[in-house]
């Protein structure tokens, strides 16, 4: 048997639709969302990703406003412009592309965000209300996930959810969201002894680890929902998850790599933008 694919790509274009009509309303009523993006550098694969981020903005009518700097820009020059930016009506989200270059404090530039424009929901205070289930805005991967257990009806209460991977922008948010909808969850990370004992246990298994063949048929049980949240570059350069293809065999739904998390992460920041945006509407 061969498990039902999961589509992204599907998913997120739904949602799209919907939040291009929300906008629109909101426009009518004099509200243009816009999402403030930062780049930092030159790194071609930050390049990529902004590029898209603008790209799914304009298609859902979200003004994107680019502010591109230089290698050498220094952490005060950048906070400089977040302050400037977090006093700014016109802007409802703001979003710094990350890795910044070595030699700026990420963490500090981060927490200079304030938490009300915070759409990527890295500022501390989102992270603590993500925590405590009062969320200012969605962590846009995890919450991309849910939104397609949710879209095909995945049932999490009650159910034995592993999440491979801890860090602070998947694999924490992850759980707790999973945890928030009464799943029993268990974190597995590098020093999880026994992983596919643990895994195999799971009804939910979400692998975010960024290690191509890392879960192997034998680490799933037969029918679990896989969520292949890793984005890898296999030998032959192209885009592969942390799954092996024969998972599929086994799983009784799973995300493919790519066109699986992917999509519906891009989508949630455009959610989240919008929220803003009406949070502003409102006063
Ligand atoms: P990190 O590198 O920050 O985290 C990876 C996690 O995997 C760590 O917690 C690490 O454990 C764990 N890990 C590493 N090796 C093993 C192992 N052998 N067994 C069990 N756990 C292990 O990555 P991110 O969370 O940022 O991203 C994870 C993947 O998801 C990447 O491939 C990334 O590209 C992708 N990604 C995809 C997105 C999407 O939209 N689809 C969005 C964001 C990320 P430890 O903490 O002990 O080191």
């Amino acid at each position: 048997m061969s498990a039902i694919i999961i589509d992204g790509k599907e998913t997120a274009k739904k949602l799209r639709i919907s939040i291009k009509k929300q906008v629109e309303e909101l426009k009518a009523e004099g509200i243009v969302p816009a999402l403030a993006v930062i780049i930092v550098g030159n790194n071609p694969a930050s390049r990529v990703y902004v590029s898209n981020k603008e790209k799914d903005c304009k298609k859902c009518g979200i003004e994107s406003l680019e502010f591109a700097l230089p290698e050498e820009t220094t952490t005060e020059e950048l906070l400089a412009l977040v302050g400037e930016l977090n006093t700014r009506s016109d802007v409802d989200g703001i979003l710094v592309q990350l890795p910044l270059p070595r030699g700026i404090d990420e963490r500090r530039v981060i927490e200079a965000i304030t938490p009300a424009k915070d759409v990527d929901a890295f500022h501390p205070e989102n992270v603590g209300r993500i925590m405590i289930g009062t969320p200012s805005f969605l962590p846009c991967t995890p919450a991309g996930v849910m939104a397609l257990l949710d879209e095909y009806k995945i049932p999490i209460e009650g159910k034995e959810c592993v999440v491979i991977g801890r860090s602070n922008i998947v694999g924490k948010p992850m759980a707790m969201l999973l945890l928030h909808r009464s799943g029993t969850v268990t974190i597995c990370h590098s020093r999880t002894r026994d992983l596919a004992d643990i895994t195999r246990r799971a009804d939910i298994l979400v692998s975010a680890v960024g290690r191509e063949g890392m879960v192997t048929a034998d680490m799933v049980k037969p029918g679990a929902v896989v969520i292949d949240v890793a984005i890898n570059t296999a030998a032959d350069g192209s885009l592969v998850g942390d799954c092996t293809p024969d998972v599929a065999e086994v799983a009784g739904y799973i995300t493919p790599v790519p066109g699986g998390v992917g999509p519906m992460t891009r989508v949630m920041l455009l959610e989240n933008t919008l929220t803003s945006a009406r949070r502003r509407k409102n006063g």
